[in-house]
């Protein structure tokens, strides 16, 4: 059997070659027949040099591929995917908070038949805000989507070839990772393991960026936030027209009587509130769906040492430096 190890690295170059090190030292000791498939995901420091040279040292059991610009890392796993050739494929971070040694109990289950391994960090050494907060969101997300998320279950497990199959087979634009593992199914199993820090370099990941990717969480798989809409609108229908009511049977009896602008104020602005969110929600399906009926290729490789025949037509690019590679000539750009 040969493993295939898929590292998306964006601006790594402080942590890849160590990262290269280790993990070939760990796989050495398992006694496992490897392959390391690295993505640059446009990175704009020296990444890919070091990925080059990393290839060139070892370049039977290094692929590695790179894109025009940086296209996010869920674009980055999906290269590595295609890119990696192995009977079971682990996703890793390139900046060693996923434990290489973890790997050895991820092969064991997998001998035993589980077709997701999935390693599950605890939320030790994160700010304590951050974590509150994470598990808030997946306790009320969980409650709203068609699929499981679960706190601390990130994109670090062993994936058997048939799931990286059934991965590879989803043409979707939008790519929530979380979601897609937990949609595909397959016998899954879970084990925890105590939460890294950061071997160099920095995260990736802004406050914003969070909030953001929460969103995409919560909105990717499943239409029930524009059906909370419809239920919100009805029960303040309802609430309105019970509210309509009592006011008139109010004046019947006492006679109309001015006072209530606080409660007209409140009303329209809280109504026009809400109707924002919904028309946003229903923009951001929209705009989805727009996205979507685009085709665009997830990424584009600019520069690769697998058979570029590996990823789809679309996304190949000839860039001049790709094209000097595949003439076998040096670029000149690795002496920076
Ligand atoms: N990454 C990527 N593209 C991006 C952002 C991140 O390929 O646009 C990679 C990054 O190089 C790292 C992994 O994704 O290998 C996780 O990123 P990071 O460590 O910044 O995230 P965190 O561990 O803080 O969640
Ligand atoms: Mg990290």
């Amino acid at each position: 059997m040969r493993l295939s190890i898929v590292v998306p690295c964006y601006n790594e170059e402080a942590v890849v070659e160590l990262f290269d090190a280790r993990i070939r030292e760990t796989l050495a000791d398992l006694d496992v027949d490897y392959e390391l498939c690295y993505v640059d995901d446009g990175s704009r420091d020296g990444t890919l040099d070091r990925l080059r040279a990393l290839a060139k040292a070892s370049p039977d059991d290094t692929r590695y591929v790179s894109f025009s610009r940086n296209f996010g890392k869920e674009a980055g796993m999906l290269a590595g995917l295609r890119e990696a050739t192995g009977d079971a494929v682990v996703l890793m971070d390139a900046d060693l908070q996923h434990p290489p040694h973890l790997i050895g109990r991820m092969l064991e289950l997998y001998s035993l038949g589980h077709d997701q391994v999935i390693a599950r960090r605890t939320r030790d050494g994160d700010k304590r805000v951050r974590s509150a907060l994470s598990r808030l969101y997946y306790r009320m997300v969980n409650r709203v989507v068609d699929v499981e998320l679960e706190d601390g279950v990130g994109d670090f497990r062993l994936l058997s070839r048939p799931a990286v199959d059934a991965l590879l087979s989803m043409p979707e634009y939008n790519r929530f990772s979380k979601g897609l593992f937990s949609w595909i199914g397959f016998d899954t199993v879970t084990f925890d393991y105590q939460n890294a820090q950061r071997e160099a370099g920095e995260t990736k990941w802004r406050f914003g960026s969070l909030l953001n990717y929460g969103l995409d969480g919560l909105i990717s798989f499943n239409s029930r936030p524009l059906r909370l809409g419809i239920y919100l609108g009805l029960t303040l229908a309802s609430i309105a027209v019970a509210y309509a009511v009592v006011i008139t049977a109010l004046a019947i009896v006492n006679g109309p009587t001015a006072p209530g602008y606080v409660t007209l104020l409140v009303a329209v602005v809280g109504l026009g509130g809400l109707q924002m969110v919904m028309l946003g929600l229903v923009g951001e399906y929209i705009g989805r769906i727009y996205y979507e009926s685009k085709r665009r290729p997830h990424f584009l490789v600019k520069e690769t040492n697998v058979p570029r025949s590996v990823f789809p037509a679309g996304n190949r690019v000839d860039t001049r430096a790709g094209a000097l590679l595949q003439q076998g000539e040096e670029t000149g750009r690795g002496e920076r």
